[in-house]
């Protein structure tokens, strides 16, 4: 079968690849994959600086959705024909304290799918059958490939953040991740705004018809005067970091009130230089939020289902799996807001 393969580590070598078909070993489930989104993380694959464990060469992909063709011994739940989705945990160690409570998104020996395993830019793509989830029969094949990143954003709103409805939200960086928050920070009832750059004019327009309060370009605006003006001085109450961006770290963290929450959801790719005693003098509380896990997934996929939470308005852009670099390159542009791909 043709896949999109990571041939080395490093910058580039990344290929489309014939690559033998793969067999679900004892307790695996083989998807045939119908859609497959490239996550900003694939874009971080491609260049290289990414700190997530990575065994070349492997099939990219790990946001999908499918049919379920094949199941191997000992697998109960499963059968030829559902309509799935599933987790990029491929592999954790099953006994540590964050596997044993639930967490093993955070488990140190913990490998990916799309990663170290191989992943769902290809016909076919095998998984543990406690990672696959069902799709409801009302959600489509496109909108359950962007469970994954729905779900990270759930993890990182609902989870760890926690949001209201008298909370005034910024949220930097308008891609998928950012506008998946939005849409959980609106489903809470809170005020949001969001910002992004001049080549991100798609994605903020994106943001005014998902439920944004305001956008603001700080290309052409600058950024702290018009949440000042448009919050007649009141503050912003929750930063949702989404960019990786230092920049826009350093202007949030300025506009964040006393006793603020600040989630790093966006990765950087490299150590960037903030004001770590603005955290000490405003009694900042910090939180990363690093992928998912089984609680994020099912409501995830729930709110898909009820229409409370909608991936498709995200999706610019539909592409065979031959055409995986003009896809990459309009992810990674801004021009496309999300790729998916239909192998
Ligand atoms: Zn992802
Ligand atoms: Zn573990």
């Amino acid at each position: 079968m043709k896949a999109v393969v990571k041939q080395s580590l490093g910058e580039g070598h990344i290929a489309l690849c014939d690559v033998p078909e793969p067999a679900p070993a004892r307790g695996e489930v083989k998807i045939r994959v119908e859609a497959a989104g490239i996550c900003g993380s694939d874009l971080h694959i491609l260049h290289g600086d990414i700190r997530i464990p990575m065994r070349p060469p492997f099939v990219i992909g790990h946001e999908f959705s499918g049919v379920v063709a094949e199941v191997g011994e000992s697998v109960e739940h499963w059968r030829n024909g559902d309509r799935v989705t599933a987790e990029n945990s491929r592999y954790v160690c099953g006994h540590c304290r964050y596997c044993r409570t639930g967490s093993y998104n955070l488990c140190s020996e913990r490998l990916a799918t799309g990663y170290a395993f191989d992943g769902a830019f290809a016909g076919y793509c095998v998984v543990p059958q406690e990672r696959v989830h069902r799709l409801p029969d009302n959600v489509d094949f496109l909108t359950g490939a962007l469970s994954d990143p729905s779900a990270c954003a759930f993890h990182a709103v609902q989870e760890l953040t926690g949001i209201d409805a008298a909370d005034n939200v910024l949220i930097t960086g308008p891609g998928p991740m950012g506008l998946f928050c939005l849409q959980y920070a609106k489903a809470n009832g809170a005020q949001v705004i969001v910002s992004g750059t001049a080549r991100d004019a798609r994605r903020l327009e994106l943001a005014r018809k998902l439920g944004a309060d305001l956008t603001v370009d700080v290309d052409a605006e600058e950024l702290e005067q018009r949440i000042g003006d448009y919050l007649n001085g009141g503050e912003v109450s929750v930063l949702l970091e989404c960019s990786g961006k230092a920049p826009a770290l350093q202007a949030g963290l300025r506009l964040l009130r006393r006793q603020g929450k600040y989630t790093q959801v966006g990765i950087f790719g490299a150590p960037v230089p903030f004001d770590v005693d603005q955290l000490v003098y405003k009694e900042i509380r910090v939180t990363g939020s690093f992928s998912q896990k089984y609680t994020a997934w099912a409501e995830a996929i729930r709110l898909a289902s009820l229409g409370k939470v909608m991936a498709r308005p995200l999706i610019t852009h539909t592409l065979p799996l031959d055409r995986w670099r003009e896809g990459f390159e309009a992810f990674e542009s801004g021009e496309a807001i999300k790729v998916v791909f239909e192998p």
